[in-house]
């Protein structure tokens, strides 16, 4: 499993929500725009990262889940269908 979290620089409005609930993750930039600190990320990271990816009051923040370089859940932790919809 790989875990792909990015945040959207032109949505992200500095509220510095995701940096409270993830600081080990999330910090802000001298822009006062949120910046993903880590590149590697597990499941006990999922949490969290869930959390500040609702959170958000701007969705600025993405989290993907792959398998097998397929997209098992993307925003929201919607299931996909493996070609990047969301299943029903
Ligand atoms: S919660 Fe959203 S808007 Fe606030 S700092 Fe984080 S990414 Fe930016």
């Amino acid at each position: 499993m790989k875990i792909v979290v990015s945040v959207d620089a032109s949505r992200c409005m500095g509220t510095q929500g995701c940096a409270a609930t993830a600081p080990d993750i999330f910090r802000l930039g001298l822009d006062g725009t949120s910046t993903v600190i880590r590149t590697r990320f597990t499941a006990k990271d999922l949490s969290a990262l869930r959390e500040a990816e609702e959170y958000c009051p701007f969705s600025a923040i993405r989290v993907e889940v792959l398998e097998g370089g397929r997209l098992v859940t993307g925003s929201s932790g919607r299931k996909q269908d493996g070609r990047g919809k969301a299943a029903p």
